[in-house]
């Protein structure tokens, strides 16, 4: 058997009348930017997450980027952000030239609420929170810490679409909800594709202005803008996706259910979810001290895994400039070196997820 670490063409066949029909909708339409797919999908998403707005942006690091540049968040400021997320997340702080202050994550991959508060100084103005792997993050202490120090707080939710917190969307608990649709992201489109959620009107607004030049009318431009429009192609699709969007995310977490419950080996570690957190599982993410020889040893079955990430942005060439040095975050480059994220797509087959099982259980 040959198994991919994940397979965007199940995704596609399993409503491929409804995506082709829709494609053809839109190209028929005459009409390919910021049009009537957006703005419905705009209203849907938002609906769909419980925030008052949403805004279509182009892909997910946009939506960071603008998001710290609407909340006027640039040089001399600093952004807390766990370490071991994946480097978009950090780009959209260092974009506008803040600077990322990075703190180790917990047990759930989650950055850890505890160690927060000694990475506060005068500077820090906003908390990024990413609910990395499609786990909630412990919203309840991340919330109550931005209240005390009057900070922005940003949610990085391009892979927890769907995922709740005490029964609240990830993505609706700050400033802005920060999502991407790369197609591969659990609402994914076929090309690039993000939004925010907000529930400010000025600052929807805002974005609104900002994705298109910088200009409300045709025109007339505001300020220095960027061109991060949504089109409508991307925006049927997502409308699609987010149809069936309940069925999916169930699929994922029936699959990661038979992992938790029929992985039993006792060189790998599952992953553990936060209490009052759901998780959407957008990757399962086991950890292994031998992961090398775990991953030559699944592909001799033809079994694909992903590393979701090799090198953690603090010690990534690009952020050199920051001067972190490896053994500066113990915990998030343990994670680098021991996480793997296993096979886990819509349209698995159960004959697949047994394959997988097995040859894990099988691994001594
Ligand atoms: C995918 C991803 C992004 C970036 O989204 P793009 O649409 O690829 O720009 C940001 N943060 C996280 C955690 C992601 O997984």
């Amino acid at each position: 058997m040959n198994i991919m670490p994940n397979r965007m063409d199940r995704g596609f066949y399993a409503y491929q009348q409804e995506f082709e029909q829709k494609a053809l909708e839109v190209l028929r339409s005459g009409w390919y930017i910021l049009g009537k797919e957006v703005s419905a999908f705009e209203q849907e998403f938002a609906e769909y997450t419980g925030a008052k707005h949403c805004v279509g942006l182009a892909n997910g690091l946009d939506a960071l980027w603008i998001a710290f540049r609407l909340l006027n968040i640039g040089k001399g400021d600093e952004v807390i952000v766990q370490g071991n997320t994946y480097i978009a997340s950090v780009m959209g702080i260092t974009m506008n030239g803040a600077t990322p202050v990075f703190v180790e994550p917990d047990e759930n991959y989650g950055i850890d609420v505890e160690k927060i508060e000694s990475h506060i100084t005068e500077r820090t103005k906003a908390i990024l929170v990413v609910h990395l792997y499609g786990m909630a993050s412990r919203m309840d202490k991340i919330v109550e810490l931005c209240k005390k120090y009057k900070l922005k707080l940003v949610e990085d939710c391009a892979q927890s679409h769907g995922a709740c917190f005490n029964g609240q969307m990830t993505g609706t608990f700050g400033d802005v909800g920060c999502f991407s649709f790369y197609p591969s992201k659990n609402i994914g489109a076929f090309g690039d594709a993000g939004a925010v959620v907000v529930n400010d009107e000025k600052l929807a607004n805002d974005f609104r202005v900002f994705r298109n030049y910088g200009s409300e009318k045709r025109y007339h431009n505001k300020v220095v803008g960027a061109n991060s429009r949504l089109d409508e192609l991307q925006a049927g699709m997502l409308r699609v996706r987010l149809n069936h969007i309940d069925e999916m995310t169930d699929e994922k977490i029936a699959i990661a259910k038979r992992y938790s419950e029929e992985i039993k080996n006792d060189k790998i570690i599952l992953p553990k979810l936060a209490e009052d957190a759901t998780c959407v599982w957008h990757q399962y993410v086991i950890r292994c001290e031998e992961r090398d020889r775990l991953i030559d040893y699944l592909n001799n079955f033809g079994i694909g895994t992903i590393i979701h990430y090799p090198i953690p942005p603090h010690l990534a060439e690009a952020y050199k400039y920051l001067g972190h040095k490896e053994g500066f975050l113990p915990i998030t480059e343990h994670y680098a070196k021991t996480v793997l994220s296993i096979p886990m797509y819509n349209g698995m087959t159960k004959e697949e997820q047994d394959f997988v099982i097995k040859a894990i259980n099988e691994f001594s």
